[in-house]
């Protein structure tokens, strides 16, 4: 069973009951769920969910679904990574970086859709659909795909071939949307009216599904030794995963299972498409929607929905948001994979970019311990770096030429 106590409005405090509901008939503030924390804490304890399943559902105590033993593709848990060669470049001390390449379809996306289709099934759906700026396709046609549930996915035209391909492999309905995210995004919550029996995972499932991302400030605690970071830095696109991460950071202390402790937050944005980024920088609440150009087009919500929230608890924790040009993500790329062996998109060069920008500017001390959220894979989003990739000629197989070749001291370059 679940700890779920309802849905709550963020913005009038009302309670609504754990459907499938996402916004407050009174005001239209967005849902939240609400748990008994009480209750979690009187059965939860650091050996029982040591002692769970190696993916998300070994917190399945602050997850609100019922289903027991959740079937899925065994998304989270992944590698925290002691990034010391990373750290040194950078001039900070203790870098960790929470891995979320390493998920089943290649991106932190697997967290949300494994709740939300888990919750959909509860609820008696039998359709999966999302608006996606490709990675949230993956997953959620990969997820329908192992539960037996039929997918529709609606994606701007303009996506990275990759991520295409790799969402019409699963089968599935896959639409192709002449517009924007943010105009494919207003199209998903028409059709939300039109065919109610839909779960739409970031529309109508929207409080659940984003509940998944509470995961990823579970796991860095517990993957730390049941204690919080000083520091975190993580991308901005709708602001939802950086919001949940502070609630999983939160949770946790509610419920005796880490000391209080403070967190300061960070975001990082592409500055093609830096809304929440430039709020922060001009000190409005006002958060300004943009037309999105960026190579980080997992980042290109020009109209974030929790941007708001997410620019409250980065201020409230004394963090703060950097944003970065496309040259600096490819470098921030380049970078992670040359220190650490890490492969990430461009979202995650964004983000090592912001990490590096913060650090230059004194906002990230080395005396911090710091985890920086590289949230997916590098193979989605070859496109960013095959323009930009120079190879030297093919030789013969022989020992001169190679020889020859060696004491040139050519190496592949990746030329930002
Ligand atoms: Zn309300």
């Amino acid at each position: 069973m679940s700890f779920v106590l309802g849905l709550t409005c963020r913005e009038c405090a009302r309670s609504y009951p754990a459907e499938a509901l996402h916004a407050c008939e009174w005001c239209f503030g967005p849902l939240e769920v609400t748990y008994d924390l009480d209750a979690i804490a009187a059965v939860t304890s650091r050996e029982r969910i040591e002692s769970g399943p190696r993916n998300l559902w070994r917190y399945a105590d602050f997850l609100p679904v019922d289903t027991v033993s959740p079937p899925g593709l065994g998304a989270g848990f992944t590698p925290l990574v002691k990034a010391d060669r990373l750290a040194a470049k950078l001039g900070l001390g203790e870098l960790y970086l929470k891995d979320d390449t390493r998920n089943p379809t290649g991106s932190f996306k697997d967290r949300v859709v494994s709740v939300a289709l888990t919750k959909a099934r509860e609820l008696g759906f039998r359709v999966a659909a999302c608006a996606s700026t490709g990675n949230l396709a993956n997953s959620v046609a990969a997820h329908a795909a192992r539960l037996g549930m039929e997918s529709v996915v609606l994606i701007p035209q303009d996506l990275e071939t990759v991520k295409v391909l790799t969402t019409a492999v699963f089968g599935g309905r896959l639409l192709r949307i002449d517009g924007n995210y943010d105009d494919v995004n207003r199209l998903c919550g028409e059709l939300a009216g039109e065919y109610p029996d839909w779960a739409f995972v970031n529309v109508n499932l929207r409080p659940y599904y984003a509940e998944g991302s509470k995961t990823l400030g579970f796991e860095v605690a517990e993957q730390l030794g049941w204690q919080l970071p000083d520091h975190v830095v993580v991308p901005i696109a709708s602001g939802s995963q950086l919001t949940k991460i502070g609630k999983g950071f939160s949770q946790l202390v509610d419920t005796g299972l880490v000391e209080p402790h403070a967190v300061r937050i960070s975001g990082a944005q592409a500055e093609g498409c830096s809304p929440v980024a430039s709020a922060f920088a001009s000190g409005s609440d006002d958060i300004r929607p943009v037309q999105p150009s960026t190579i980080a087009k997992s980042l290109a919500i020009g109209n974030p929905a929790d941007g708001f929230y997410a620019l409250d608890l980065v201020r409230r924790s004394g963090g703060a948001i950097g944003s970065v040009n496309d040259d600096e993500i490819v470098e921030g790329i380049r970078l992670l994979a040359r220190t650490e062996g890490i492969f990430a998109e461009t979202a995650g060069g964004v983000t090592i970019a912001t990490l590096a920008k913060l650090a230059r500017e004194g906002t990230i001390r080395p005396d911090e311990r710091v985890v920086a959220y590289v949230t997916g894979s590098g193979l989605k989003t070859v496109e960013a770096l095959s323009d930009r990739v120079l190879l030297d000629e093919p030789i013969g197989a022989n020992v001169e030429e190679a020889t020859w070749s060696l004491d040139r001291h050519l190496r592949t370059e990746v030329l930002v």
